[in-house]
């Protein structure tokens, strides 16, 4: 394992993350993006009776492509306040909800509610003041422009002076966020306060009778976390194609708490994966060096040191073979590598951490980069469009990073990656290959580990028996 020299100490979690995420990325797909056609429909369900994984590589590139068009389109902050001319007759009619609410404590302090159609001279107009206070209070500053961003249902406060003036104006924009805008010598100043959620751990169990994503949940894990465990247990389980009914998890994830509500959730602690009657565990750990990692509740990584595919939603347009017929020389010839077929562009990325041979030409393999990792292997990647900023010979490279893209150069009669895999300079079959398996805890830290793996496992077994306890009642 070397360390890129222009990149301060820790890497792994980084190199981890985006093993990862290219993980989620697929799950995402093969679990929650359609749930409307027909094709997908049996991907969503991570069905029972898929059983052709030749058929399902096909499936990936429509997949993908399909996922590039279905994205969606987030609602701008804006909408709610373009009042048409419609819009605003609405809601007079609509209205016996009265909005301004006369608080009990303060005579000068006044609320509204944001409904449709509201402007912020709107609601100044409800509260009794005038357009010019408005135009005061926009004027004060870029940042006081945030209350015109006005949603729905939000609330702005107001305190009015003696004269009728406004004083203070503060709205809360999320769970964690409010803003304010406060009066003083010279005028608007404006406030933005965050609060600071509290962190607490929660546990869920789920049973899987239908998908993964419908189970998860039920047991009310939230689709990221689903993610995240669909990561974590990336290596051990093939969430596209083994996951079965009765299959079951456990969880203990962090969850951010403000005034009792949750707003938002960290990461998992622990988990618990049985499979087809096979557990897997898992338990983060920050090492002394600041590094996350999960490992199996024994302490070995859960990460292996190589990721499966190099290129994300590529399709397998031919395996390793000791003989085929050459697509361009027309002769019979070994085929000691794999073909990923993508679309032009797509990013490509280094199976493990290690150090580059080549990036640069190479005969019939085009634009190519060769990457030593450890002693023992080797991996090679062929026909590219051009590299990666930064991927050159004799520097390095992490697991995950993307090292190039998808081209036709060389001998190649389309976009494709070809992709070899050595192992003391013997081609081996990257799909048959069994990975190795990354570093362990450290021996010094065993210890540690330990410490914070042992009471999780203790909490998901005794948090488990007691909900199924509690069910048989
Ligand atoms: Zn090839």
């Amino acid at each position: 394992m070397t360390t890129e020299p222009s990149k301060a100490p820790p890497l792994y979690p980084k190199t981890h993350l985006l093993a990862a995420s290219g993980i989620a990325a697929l799950l995402s797909l093969a679990l929650l993006v359609f749930p409307s056609s027909d094709v997908e429909a049996k991907r969503t369900t991570l069905s029972l009776e898929l059983d052709s994984p030749a058929e399902q590589l096909t499936q990936d590139q429509d997949t993908a492509d399909a996922a590039q068009a279905t994205t969606e389109v987030s609602a701008s902050p804006f909408a709610q306040i373009e009042s048409s001319d419609q819009d605003a007759s609405q809601t007079a009619q609509a209205a016996p909800a009265p909005v301004v609410t006369e608080e009990k404590a303060a005579p000068n302090h006044r609320e509204v509610v944001v409904a449709k159609g509201d402007t912020l001279s709107t609601l100044f107009a409800k509260v009794g003041l005038p357009t010019t206070a408005v135009h005061e209070v926009l004027a004060s500053g870029k940042q006081a422009k945030q209350f015109t961003q006005l949603k729905h249902g939000q609330k702005l406060e107001f305190e009015l002076g003696a004269d009728g003036q406004l004083n203070n104006l503060h709205s809360k924009i999320s769970d964690l966020e409010s803003i304010t805008l406060t009066k003083g010598a010279n005028g608007y100043a404006f406030n933005r306060i965050t609060a600071k959620p509290t962190v607490r751990s929660a546990y869920v169990h789920g049973v899987i009778n239908s998908s993964l994503s419908q189970s998860a949940a039920r047991a009310g894990l939230s689709h990221k976390l689903t993610m995240d465990m669909a990561s974590v247990f990336g290596y051990d389980v093939d969430f596209a194609q083994d996951i079965r009914q009765g299959d079951e998890f456990d969880v203990i994830y962090e969850q951010k708490v403000v005034n009792g509500k949750t707003v938002g959730t960290g990461p998992i602690l622990s988990a618990r994966f049985t499979n087809r009657g096979k557990t897997y565990t898992a338990v983060r750990y920050t090492n002394k060096q600041g590094s996350s990692s999960y490992y199996t509740a024994d302490g070995n990584s859960m990460r292996k040191a190589f990721i499966r595919t190099p290129v994300d939603f590529a399709r397998i347009s031919s395996r390793f073979s000791m003989g085929r017929k050459h697509p361009i020389l027309n002769k019979i010839r070994a085929h000691k590598g794999v073909d990923y077929a993508a679309p032009r562009g797509t990013p490509i990325k280094a199976a493990g951490d290690g150090k580059v041979l080549l990036a640069g030409r190479r005969g019939g393999y085009g634009n190519t980069v060769i990457i030593q990792h450890g002693n023992a292997y080797r991996t090679l990647y062929g026909h590219m469009q051009g590299f990666a900023k930064g991927v050159k010979t004799g520097g390095n490279v992490k697991q995950g990073q993307v090292i190039g893209y998808i081209g036709t150069t060389g001998l190649s009669t389309g976009p494709h990656l070809h992709y070899e895999f050595q192992v003391n300079g013997v081609h081996v079959d990257p799909l048959g290959q069994k990975l190795p398996m990354a570093d362990p805890i450290a021996k010094a830290e065993r210890g540690r580990f330990l410490q914070q793996s042992q009471p999780l496992m203790a909490r998901m077994d005794q948090e488990k028996a007691t909900m199924l306890a509690s069910s048989k009642r």
